[in-house]
């Protein structure tokens, strides 16, 4: 087993090697904390020794028969899975079949993008033939920057961090506005077989994971899966996301990501619509995220917004310890007015500032009258 211990980001986040200490982190995150110690193989890696039956880049197949397939192929990575995870099966005696599940996801998530339905937006452009969406993406995978971070969550930490252009969502308190909204090109365009070897480059420099961010990976899917086909080191892939995916997005990713960082910010679909320009974000949002926590390991992300904590904090608070008993949640404290906000703060007035320590406060004492684990990851 390589050491990955042996990481510099260990000198400034001691917290990183002591959160395992932690019995209830250990448990939770499980499946991540063996992947991440190279012990038992990413799930990228057993969804590519599920044999498909045909070539899914055949263009006869219709979509509905690759879903087919796909499900199918499901409740076999299912079962091998399982087998993974009780030691019964090791990395080395998986198969390397000529097409396999991964490669019907590929398949499928290429098609999702002509026209786009990637993320509940279904905007519909004809992305692959250049036309950019909402999201302001096209047929370009873009990565602005990729790096060891080292201001994640302890147990993540150093973290494999990819930075892609574009997002689903107009947030008028943005931090990334440059890369999410405004200068989206900016980056470099990479080729599925580039971006394996970003992720090659920084696992194999001691990234405990590999972090796809934005912006948002959402509009990304495809080339992101496209490049679990090439990637040659075991790492625990990473879904750092607003979760705005559509039911199929998500559907194509759940047997593929080994821990999941979502956000969930607002407690209501007014906030959001008003903030973030997204409709039906408490139904998607939920939806999304009650699914990825039944499937695999999961940080949840809160942001305490000025002025949020009853229409916000509050019922995002209720729902995770209600739904998602597992999950180990983020309390944030770091909000403050950027972007669309920082220009126009007549017009964002609650937002304006940044929260106060009563609010805040205010915040980790619900989340402990709920009983949700907050303290290792906030
Ligand atoms: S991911 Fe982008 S292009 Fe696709 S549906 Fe959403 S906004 Fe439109």
């Amino acid at each position: 087993m390589r050491d990955y211990s042996a990481s510099p980001a260990y000198l400034y986040r001691p917290d990183a090697l002591l959160v395992w200490k932690d019995p209830v982190v250990k448990e939770r995150l499980s499946w991540y904390y063996s992947v991440m110690r190279d012990e038992r193989p990413a799930r990228f890696l057993i969804a590519r020794s599920v044999e498909s039956p045909v070539n899914p880049y055949e263009s006869s197949l219709s979509l509905d028969e690759l879903w087919e397939i796909h499900d199918e192929l499901s409740e076999k990575f299912s079962e091998l899975y399982g087998r993974v995870r009780r030691e019964e099966i090791g990395a080395n005696e998986l198969d390397k079949p000529r097409w396999s599940y991964l490669d019907v996801k590929v398949a499928i998530a290429y098609r999702l993008a002509e026209p786009c339905r990637m993320c509940e937006r279904r905007c519909g452009a004809r992305r692959m033939s250049g036309e950019k969406g909402v999201c302001l993406v096209n047929g370009k995978c873009i990565v602005h920057s990729y790096f060891h971070h080292i201001g994640e969550e302890a147990p993540l930490v150093p973290s494999g961090t990819i930075f892609y252009g574009g997002c689903p969502f107009k947030c008028v308190f943005c931090q990334n506005h440059d890369i999410s909204q405004e200068r989206v090109d900016w980056g470099e365009a990479v080729t599925p077989v580039q971006l394996a070897r970003i992720q090659e480059e920084l696992r194999l420099t001691g990234a405990r994971n590999i972090n796809h961010v934005g912006g948002d990976p959402i509009p990304h899917l495809p080339f992101i899966l496209d490049s679990l086909r090439h990637l040659n080191v075991n790492v625990p892939q990473l879904w750092n996301s607003n979760m705005y995916m559509s039911l199929e997005a998500t559907r194509l990713l759940l047997d593929v990501i080994d821990i999941w960082l979502p956000d969930l910010k607002y407690g209501n679909n007014s906030c959001a619509r008003r903030l973030s320009l997204v409709d039906r974000y408490w139904e998607v949002a939920t939806r999304n995220i009650k699914l990825a926590h039944d499937a695999g390991d999961i940080i949840i992300r809160h942001l305490v917004m000025p002025g949020h904590v009853e229409c916000c904090t509050k019922p995002v608070l209720e729902w995770i310890a209600r739904n998602t008993p597992r999950a180990l949640v983020n309390i944030m404290d770091q909000y403050r007015p950027e972007h669309l906000v920082l220009r126009h703060p007549e017009k964002y007035r609650e937002i304006a500032r940044r929260p106060t320590r009563e609010e805040v406060e205010k915040a980790y004492r619900y989340a402990e009258e709920l009983g949700i684990v907050y303290k290792p990851v906030s």
